[in-house]
């Protein structure tokens, strides 16, 4: 199926339309017309070649929704009508000791949505900023928010589980005290999440004219991480943080703000490394920093099913798809509440 995307074709070039193809579904595979798609931090990173490797065309996109339209002669799960998501996975080995954990963001045959080696053309993945979609069906995800809320869910897709899944792997709940560094797309969805989890939230952001707007997300304090008085305020005190800011900053100040035993879990990959930690900040109270990627399937539905049930959604900027490299630059500076998010729709327009 030839169909219109928004891409780059280099890393210096600004995102136009495109045509792309798209495989016929396979007995396995569900066929997806794309409603919304968010804009993540990482579609910008890739898409400029700030990580190794891109491949060109590049059509970024990996918080997808939208409604089946076709289904694979062998495909049990999904049928026609059904309002679906996808995230940042459309395949992998299915047989190592991550997909059978059902860590599948963890295999190291992983394909992700858009920039990796498939057998469909042009032989690497393009992503959401596109009409259609075709994905095998294990890594389809339901969706049971009201479709009046789609635009609103499609950053749980990735936003939304790349932080419900350390706050769960750190088993965070009543009685954590929880840092939240960086309040973007990631960071606002990580106060609402870690709030619903029965946390104490606390925002660690740059930006003071977000003060406000984090307590209405769930925070139930602020803190602006430029302020040294304010940081000293609350050493020692933290169980968890979790840093979502996509440019290298001194991981240190944040160190400081942790219990004994207590971890900070880096999220944002920003393209150049950060210049700490001193060692120092970390062993005098046994701290430790650690690392995660996105979430696997099924702990990517457990969120979405957790959010359904409480109502829970990204606050969203609804876009065009010609608007995305104003979006970008306004991403870049912070400014946006919290999420754009592309209709779809404007593609055919
Ligand atoms: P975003 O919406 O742009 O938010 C990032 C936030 O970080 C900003 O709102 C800002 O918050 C803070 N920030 C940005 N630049 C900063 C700077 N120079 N100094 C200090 N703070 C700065 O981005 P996002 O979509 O949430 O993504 C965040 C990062 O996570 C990106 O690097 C992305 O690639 C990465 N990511 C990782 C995974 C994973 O699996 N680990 C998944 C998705 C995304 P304040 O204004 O509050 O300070
Ligand atoms: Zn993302």
């Amino acid at each position: 199926m030839n169909i219109i995307a928004y891409g780059a074709h280099a890393g210096d070039q600004p995102l136009e339309p495109m045509r792309i193809t798209r495989r016929a579904p396979g007995v396995h595979d569900v066929q997806i017309e794309i409603a919304y798609c968010g804009v993540c931090h990482s579609d910008l990173h890739q898409v400029r070649s700030e990580w190794a490797g891109t491949l060109y065309p590049c059509v970024p996109g990996h918080e997808i929704v939208g409604r089946v339209s076709a289904v694979g002669a062998q495909v049990s799960g999904f049928k026609p009508g059904d309002l679906v998501g996808i995230g940042c996975i459309v395949d992998s080995c299915k047989h190592c000791e991550e997909c059978d954990a059902g860590l599948e963001n963890y295999c190291d045959h992983r394909v992700d949505t858009y920039n990796s080696p498939t057998s469909d053309a042009p032989g690497y993945t393009l992503g959401g900023y596109s009409q259609q979609i075709v994905v095998h069906e294990r890594y389809v995800l339901r969706i049971r928010h009201p479709e009046a809320q789609l635009a609103t869910v499609a950053p749980l897709l990735c936003a939304g589980i790349t932080t419900y899944s350390p706050l769960r792997h750190w088993k965070v709940g009543p009685g954590h005290k929880v840092g939240v560094v960086g309040i973007g797309g990631l960071g606002h969805m990580g106060i609402k999440l870690a709030h619903a989890m029965g946390a104490r939230v606390v925002a660690l952001t740059t930006s003071e004219s977000k003060r406000e707007a984090a307590l209405a997300l769930g925070a139930n304090e602020v803190v602006v991480s430029r302020n040294a008085d304010e940081m000293a305020g609350h050493a020692g005190s933290f169980d968890f943080i979790l840093d979502t800011v996509a440019a290298p900053h001194d991981l240190d100040p944040f160190f400081k703000l942790l219990k004994r035993d207590g971890t900070m879990t880096l999220v944002g990959a920003p393209a150049t490394p950060h210049p700490s930690p001193q060692v120092f900040s970390l062993i005098m109270k046994r701290r430790s920093l650690a690392g995660s990627l996105t979430g696997g399937i099924p702990e990517t539905q457990e969120m979405l099913d957790f959010c359904a049930d409480r109502g829970i959604v990204a606050d969203i900027e609804l876009i065009r798809a010609e608007e995305i490299n104003t979006a970008y630059e306004r991403m870049l500076k912070g400014d946006v509440k919290y999420r754009f998010v592309i209709d779809n729709a404007s593609l055919a327009a």
